[in-house]
């Protein structure tokens, strides 16, 4: 993996700017493993791609992470933070995408762990559990119930919470959930934790700081935008606190 330059992060902050989530998290990662090829990217088990974006995170940002949670009963904010290392499974122990067998009850399933090509075919606002279900069967490569082959369509909605169970133990790491309590009410809920958002924050500041400095250096001395770039965040300072 790269540490990212002053100029990828901007690039890579023009192009996730209008993308999906599910691109943006692609034009992170292909940018700080350029030797990997986007399609290899793309078909990363979700658990392993957010093991990768977890990895730039700190790399290029640190490992601290904070936020604000709401109390779902009585609307209290909590401020939280951690360190990417508390929820972060390594990722030696990533698992591969399969194909992996599973045999449930009387049925017999041929599945791979959900990618980035399966989370950008979800429609986005649709039905929550029905988008899920959809997902899954996009994963099921073979059915077999005593034997004879169906649609992975007709699985059962039990069978296909059986396998959702074992891609979870397969991939730990694609879904994180944060353990909330309420200091006020005592109330206690989970929250998904998204790296992707704290990683897209990241970018977003050093972009509009990079920006703003170019905008500084280029009025106080005629410097191009490239020039500007080139030099060093030591440089830049001094230049900018010279002109200040
Ligand atoms: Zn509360």
């Amino acid at each position: 993996m790269r540490i990212l330059s002053d100029h990828e992060v901007l690039r890579t902050w023009e192009t996730g700017l209008t993308q999906h989530p599910v691109d943006r998290a692609l034009t992170i990662l292909a940018t700080a493993f350029p030797g990997t090829g986007r399609d290899s990217l793309a078909s990363m088990s979700v658990g392993q791609r957010d093991g990768y974006l977890m990895d730039v995170r700190e790399a290029n940002f640190g490992s601290g992470v904070s936020g604000v949670a709401e109390c779902p009963q009585c609307g209290e904010l909590l401020e939280w933070s951690l360190d990417l290392g508390e929820i972060w499974s390594p990722l030696e122990n990533a698992s591969e995408g399969g194909p992996n067998r599973l045999t449930l009850q009387e049925y017999e399933l041929l599945y791979r762990l959900p990618d980035s090509t399966d989370l950008a075919a979800i429609v986005p606002g649709g039905d929550v559990a029905r988008g899920r279900a959809a997902l899954l069967r996009r994963c099921v490569l073979e059915a077999r119930r005593e034997g004879v082959e169906i649609e992975p369509i007709s699985l059962p909605e039990e069978i296909i919470l059986g396998m959702a169970a074992e891609m979870e133990a397969r991939d730990p790491q694609a879904e994180t959930l944060l353990d909330f309590e309420c200091p006020e009410c005592g109330a206690r809920w989970q929250a998904l934790f998204d790296i992707l958002e704290f990683l897209w924050i990241e970018v977003q500041a050093r972009a509009r700081r990079l920006l703003g400095e170019v905008h500084d250096l280029a009025r106080a001395y005629g410097w191009s935008e490239a020039a500007i770039l080139e030099m060093s965040p030591v440089r830049r300072r001094f230049y900018l606190e010279a002109g200040a």
